[in-house]
C-alpha cells in the first residue's frame, strides 16, 4: 500500500490518532504543533530526538507531528497548507515511500516510480 511505513492511523482510547505531518526538524515540528494547537487541536511530536540519535536516516523521515483526534484531518492539512505555503521553502524536498528515491518539493510524485507525494495526495 502507499503507507506500509507511515499508517496513518492508530487506533488508541476508541480514537485515531493521525500523522499529519513529516517535519524536516524538531523546529518546523513544533511549529506545526503551535499552528495546530493555535486551531483548537491537540497535537503531539514523534521522532529520533526521543533517542537522541538521528543515525543514518534523514531527519524528515522519523519526526512526525500526529494529531490527537483524526477528525480534524481535513483541518488539521489546511492549517498545514498554509503554514507551508507561508513558510516558502523552495528547496524542501521529499523522499517517497516506495523506492526511497529523494523528490523535488515542486513534484506531486515520485519521478523515478510515480508514488504519489504523501499527504498532499490523500
Ligand atoms: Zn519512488
Amino acid at each position: 500500500m502507499h503507507y506500509r511505513r507511515w499508517s496513518n492511523t492508530q487506533q488508541t482510547r476508541g480514537d485515531c490518532v493521525a500523522l499529519i505531518y513529516r517535519a524536516a526538524n524538531m523546529v518546523e515540528a513544533q511549529l506545526v504543533v503551535d499552528e495546530l494547537r493555535a486551531g483548537g487541536m491537540a497535537a503531539h511530536i514523534t521522532g529520533s530526538y526521543l533517542s537522541g540519535a538521528i543515525g543514518e536516516l534523514p531527519p524528515s523521515d522519523v519526526i512526525g507531528v500526529w494529531l490527537e483526534e483524526s477528525r480534524h484531518r481535513e483541518r488539521a492539512r489546511e492549517i498545514i497548507e498554509d503554514f507551508e505555503s507561508s513558510r516558502q521553502r523552495p528547496t524542501r524536498d521529499w523522499q517517497c515511500d516506495r523506492c526511497q528515491e529523494w523528490v523535488g518539493r515542486e513534484f506531486g510524485a515520485c519521478w523515478q516510480c510515480g508514488q504519489p507525494r504523501p499527504f498532499d495526495t490523500v
